[in-house]
């Protein structure tokens, strides 16, 4: 179990240094990894209550529907979800859901 420790409004930290955000379409949280350290590696401009993260962010998992992708681009704190997300908010571009500590 990994211990998240909020960072801003939006953003969380893990004790590895991962970063998370909250996925508004997936309602489950996605990270990345940025600074120095096995690939792949994520830029981030250093900004949590705006985060720009570069490049996308691209996720597959299994639900209980089947594959999900999910795929978007985190720029000064909105998340513009690209069009082969398999989910509803494809080509939508929404600010950053808020950081719930119990999720
Ligand atoms: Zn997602």
């Amino acid at each position: 179990m990994t211990a998240f420790c909020r960072l801003s409004r939006v953003l969380a930290k893990s004790e590895e240094g991962r970063l998370f955000f909250e996925c508004p379409d997936c309602d489950m949280i996605h990270g990345i990894s940025h600074g120095p350290g096995p690939e792949p590696r994520w830029g981030w401009n250093g900004d949590a209550e705006k985060p720009t993260f570069t490049p996308s962010v691209l996720v597959w998992y299994r639900w209980t529907d089947g594959d999900r992708g999910c795929h978007s681009f985190v720029t000064d704190g909105r998340i513009q979800f690209l069009g082969d997300c398999t989910h509803e908010l494809a080509g939508q571009t929404v600010d950053l859901p808020e950081w719930e500590d119990d999720a």
